[in-house]
């Protein structure tokens, strides 16, 4: 191979009839400007921009009761019966930021349905598990999960900023009597330490952001000096309830630790706003990469379009979809639920209509503990010995014989 010095390029492009013509380097990437954010709502209007900005202020002014959200939106008779009779079970808590995505007339916006209680909640169905995915029947010590041969998830707080109402860790999530202790961390830690075919830990939560970035830190460089562990992935939801939680500071600490995986969980395209994008931008920028994990929710996100549309946005963002859950069998979210048919017909929409790179999977969380099973469009016809014949995405017909 010869070299290709900086010069030869040039005779490169001549050979291949290329020369450089006038045209307009691009000075200013204007794909942020796609985003907007919707005007702040009337209550904080007059709060500086220094404030409103600051996630510290954000959790501060969570909204936790209906007499602050009747000042924001105008709440339902319904909703306002759904709160007095659920709050005791799993609290309410909106930040300011992610309240002002929701649309105050429309009792059916897709930000509210993931953030105001309602009556759906109240009724648990005997099919309803308080353990769905049995993730305590495979917890070795408190705190650990380790169901898969060479990854944990490791629990390490039960706080978020916005309780989201179709959360799978109902039981345990906004219950302060719960939440991990530093004696749990350090026996999770040393279970990691301990089992050396552990590589990859999920540190979930709660929200693992919902710890100070010294006790991340912390977590971090514990792992880090673990010589068996190669990945870690932060499981946050911050990005779309607290994008302001992203610092530089944040992102300069989180870069020390590469490589790092931040899984998010956006469910609309309401949620890809300025605020999110800057805060993807920060931690894609600081080197980490950035995954995302649907939950199909029934009046939210169950159609393809709305997918589709999510998904392009994430791809602009960085973010590349993941994985779209079926709603698991937590009690009380029954009313999220859809048909299975929903998801695989939205990736039968997908793959084949759009960049792959926008086609997640579409996986159950097999209840009682047998872990993610993805589900797909049939595209085998027929198979018969050596012949294979396969669909593709428009249903044309095509036969592979393997030689
Ligand atoms: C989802 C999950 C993981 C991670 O699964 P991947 O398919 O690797 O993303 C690990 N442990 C548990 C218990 C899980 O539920
Ligand atoms: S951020 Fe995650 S853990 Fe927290 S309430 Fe929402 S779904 Fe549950």
């Amino acid at each position: 191979m010869m070299m290709v010095q900086c010069a030869d390029l040039h005779l490169l492009d001549n050979l291949a009839g290329w020369t450089p013509m006038s045209f307009n380097i691009v000075t200013k990437n204007t794909v942020r400007d796609r985003f907007k954010s919707p005007p702040r709502p009337a209550i904080w209007k007059d709060v500086e921009d220094k404030d409103w900005n600051s996630w510290v202020w954000q959790q501060q002014k969570r909204i936790k009761s209906m007499d602050v959200l009747e000042k924001v939106i105008n709440v339902t008779q319904e909703e306002r019966d759904a709160f007095a009779q659920s709050h005791e079970m799993f609290n309410m808590g909106i930040t300011p930021y992610y309240a002002s995505l929701i649309d105050p007339n429309d009792p059916n916006c897709p930000i509210r349905l993931q953030s105001v209680p309602k009556k759906g909640e109240l009724n648990i169905l005997p099919s309803d598990l308080e353990d769905p995915l049995g993730e305590e029947r495979d917890m070795p010590v408190p705190g650990i999960t380790h169901r898969y041969p060479d990854r944990v998830l490791f629990y390490t707080t039960h706080n978020c900023p916005v309780y989201c109402r179709h959360c799978t860790r109902k039981r345990k999530v906004s219950d302060p009597s719960s939440s991990a202790a530093n004696k749990q961390l350090e026996e999770g830690l040393a279970y990691i330490e301990a089992h050396k075919e552990v590589r990859d830990v999920v540190i979930s939560g709660g929200d693992p952001l919902s710890n100070s970035d010294d006790r991340l830190e912390y977590i971090l460089s514990r792992l880090r000096a673990m010589d068996h562990i190669e990945v870690f992935r932060i499981g946050t939801r911050n990005l779309v309830t607290l994008p302001q939680r992203i610092t530089d500071a944040f992102a300069a600490m989180v870069s020390k630790y590469h490589p790092v995986f931040v899984h998010t969980h956006f469910n609309h395209p309401k949620e890809c706003t300025q605020e999110a994008f800057d805060a993807c931008a920060k931690l894609a920028n600081a080197g980490c990469v950035l995954h995302n994990q649907m939950v199909l929710l029934k009046g939210v996100n169950d159609n393809p379009k709305t997918v589709m549309e999510l998904n392009h946005k994430l791809l602009m963002m960085r973010v590349r979809p993941y994985y779209i859950y079926q709603c698991d069998l937590s009690q009380g979210i029954s009313h999220f639920r859809t048909p299975v048919e929903v998801g695989i017909d939205i990736i039968e929409h997908l793959r084949g209509w759009t960049s792959g790179m926008a086609v997640p999977h579409f996986v159950i969380d097999a209840p009682g503990g047998g872990g993610k099973i993805p589900l797909l469009p049939q595209y085998v016809v027929k198979h018969e010995g050596k012949k294979w014949t396969l669909r593709n995405y428009k249903g044309l017909q095509f036969d592979y014989i393997e030689p």
